[in-house]
């Protein structure tokens, strides 16, 4: 009888060749791509998510299940048991709370284990021989977690001492080169794949210390305020209120799409310029400050700007910006 497995899918090379070295020994396996507002999360999108599993199953042969846990990832992400990395990036939790999903699921998918692409001493933190035992006892995958990659350099797993996986036929990768995946890549004919890294903005230098604030300012922060700090230029106001700032065309749109009930929208009349939206809104003078902020980033340089000004839904009012604060005091404002 064939025998399944779910396999964690970031669409990086070690998780293609995880696949890949499974397959290869008669397993069925499918990929399981789990998707939160800081990595993936375009596929949320229907047709993004249809595109996507059909350009994963015909450029490498694998079948791709997408799964959203963007509400148990908002719990974890503001305290995570294991720390960060460099910058918010919980590796080690996120890894943790995927191996604990993907074992829930192991029974709708009959799979009898899961693997993913991990590789013994690949990154510092999360791919240590310590660390790999603690994702595997905290996400209760006691026995069940392979890391066909670096199998022989790891303790045996269950569908190994079972015989379902030929431990001898798979890599014993372990450290930071790529060339064992690379070599490996080429003998399986994938050319085209991503580069390392990437993909994930709570690993990202500047996002990061954005998210940092916002989860500290607003702790009952939702998945759609982690999308809007990703776009345009973000401040808070004296008066507590979070203004965010399009900076084109294409991210006025976006901003667009994530307006809320309760949030203030601001726009030039009279001539082209940023889409504001005013969230969460503290002091009532953040409303004049906000328009002042968006007449600064308006396409016109003569004063007075009439910036219109509504709750959406709401009737539009105007005000008048005589005044723009200087560059360095809207600086001082933006995180
Ligand atoms: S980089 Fe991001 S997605 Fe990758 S393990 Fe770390 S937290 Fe998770």
């Amino acid at each position: 009888m064939q025998r399944s497995c779910l396999v964690l899918f970031s669409g990086g090379l070690d998780s293609i060749l995880a696949c890949k070295v499974l397959q290869e020994q008669g397993i069925d396996v499918i990929g399981i791509k789990f998707i939160t507002p800081f990595f993936s999360y375009q596929l949320r999108d229907e047709q993004e998510a249809q595109r996507y599993r059909e350009q994963v199953l015909q450029k490498y042969g694998i079948r791709l299940e997408i799964a959203d846990i963007t509400e148990e990832y908002l719990k974890m992400v503001t305290r995570p048991s294991h720390g960060y990395g460099r910058y918010l990036n919980p590796c080690i939790d996120c890894k943790i709370l995927m191996v604990k999903k993907a074992i829930s699921l192991m029974e709708s998918y009959g799979a009898s284990f899961i693997a993913t692409g991990e590789v013994l001493g690949q990154r510092p933190m999360s791919q240590r021989r310590d660390t790999l035992r603690i994702i595997e006892r905290d996400s209760g995958a006691e026995g069940l977690l392979l890391r066909p990659l670096s199998a022989q350099s790891l303790k045996e797993t269950i569908p190994e001492t079972q015989g379902v996986v030929d431990r001898l036929r798979l890599p014993a990768i372990t450290g930071r080169s790529r060339k064992e995946q690379i070599r490996l890549a080429e003998r399986f004919g994938i050319k085209d794949y991503p580069a390392p890294a990437g993909g994930c903005v709570l690993a990202d230098p500047i996002l990061s210390k954005r998210f940092r604030r916002v989860f500290e300012r607003w702790p009952d922060f939702t998945a759609k305020e982690c999308v809007l700090a990703q776009t345009g230029r973000h401040f808070l106001l004296p008066g507590g209120s979070w203004l965010v700032v399009g900076r084109n065309k294409a991210e006025n749109a976006v901003l667009e799409g994530l307006l809320e009930k309760g949030d203030v929208v601001l726009k030039a009349r009279e001539c082209a310029g940023p889409l504001c939206i005013l969230r969460r809104m503290g002091a009532r003078e953040d409303v004049k400050l906000s328009a002042a902020i968006c007449a600064r980033y308006a396409k016109k340089k003569e004063l007075p700007i009439t910036i219109g000004v509504a709750r959406v839904m709401g009737q539009e009012e105007t005000v008048e910006v005589m005044e723009i604060p200087a560059d360095e005091e809207i600086q001082g404002m933006m995180f």
